[in-house]
């Protein structure tokens, strides 16, 4: 049976850790990191994602900034908003709640963010420094997810990571990420031949397909580490939905040996790297250390 590793308490130290951190930034360096999210609109999900990180910023110390705009907000506002917090030195992070309304061009609105306040990782700049090494921000859901499997490996180096999925904001980092660990990464999809055999190579399992339970356990080989970053909600027997990951976690957690569990994974680790990245842009912008936590 898989260790369950238990992202919910992970984050929750780390957001312990960080409150300490920014604590200090504010008693040695008078800084108190700001962060701006922006919502267009009322799309339901978005309002609670959106709650939460305001909520899990200010208990951390974080001062978070709501912008909630009008879903008939044009993209020149939008622009013009964007603009003034690149120049306010009091905002370190600038996050744009995706999805956007249809009239406003996404990729224009993100690629106007300034890549050093860009805490979602996902500026073209931001995504070449990933690649090459350099010292950028790191999309939050791939560093989570390296967060909890340096804590439970220590040193990945040489071990073999099969990422299934390549999108750009979960698969694609994830694989640079596992590469600048010197694991030898394997990046599979939906045109990957024989995937299972390819998944079964495999001593760490990331999972970010957005197809419910589409990873079994005769994937895994005995004893690998699965991350599932998976959410989907499904219709249960009974009529009512419940969430799932893209592992099918009944089946995978007899052979691996370990797993994150969904919900209570990835997840909560995906708002604790926001304020982590919001943190470390305070401490980039002021030019000082980042505090012993
Ligand atoms: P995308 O839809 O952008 O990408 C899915 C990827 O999976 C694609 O590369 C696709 O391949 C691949 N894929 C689809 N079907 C198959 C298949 N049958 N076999 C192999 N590969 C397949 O999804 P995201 O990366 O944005 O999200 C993935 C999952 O992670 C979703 O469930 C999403 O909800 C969740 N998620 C969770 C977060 C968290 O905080 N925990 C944050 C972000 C996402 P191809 O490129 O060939 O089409």
């Amino acid at each position: 049976m898989a260790k369950i590793i238990d992202g919910k308490q992970f984050a929750a130290d780390l957001r312990g850790k960080m409150t300490t951190q920014i604590a200090s930034l504010k008693e040695q360096h008078n800084i108190v990191p700001g962060l701006a999210v922006v919502l267009v609109g009322e799309d339901p999900a978005s309002q609670v994602y959106v709650r939460n990180k305001g909520k899990q910023a200010k208990e951390c110390g974080i001062n978070s900034i709501e912008h909630k705009l009008d879903e008939s907000t044009d993209e020149a506002f939008l622009l013009n908003l964007i603009d003034e917090m690149n120049q306010d030195p009091a905002i370190n992070g600038i996050l744009v709640q995706l999805p956007l309304p249809k009239h406003i061009d996404s990729d224009k609105v993100l690629n106007a963010i300034d890549p050093a306040k860009d805490v979602d990782g996902f500026h073209p700049i931001n995504v070449g420094l990933l690649s090459t090494g350099g010292k950028g921000m790191i999309p939050c859901t791939p560093l989570g997810s390296l967060m909890m499997l340096q804590d439970y490996h220590g040193d990945l180096t040489g071990m073999n990571a099969v990422v299934v999925g390549r999108s750009n904001i979960v698969g694609k980092p994830m694989f640079n990420l596992l590469l600048q660990q010197s694991c030898t990464v394997t990046v599979a999809h939906s045109r990957t031949k024989n995937i299972e055999e390819v998944v079964r190579e495999a001593d760490i399992v990331v999972a970010a397909v957005g197809v419910p339970e589409l990873v079994k356990g005769s994937w895994i080989k005995p004893g690998a580490t699965v991350i599932d970053v998976g959410i989907n909600r499904i219709e249960t027997d009974e009529g009512k939905t419940k969430l799932v990951g893209d592992v099918e976690f009944e089946s995978a957690v007899e052979v691996a040996g370990a797993i994150t569990p969904v919900p209570g994974g990835v997840g909560p680790m995906t708002i604790a790297c926001l304020l982590y990245n919001t943190m470390v842009a305070a401490c980039r912008h002021n030019n000082v250390d980042m505090p012993e936590a």
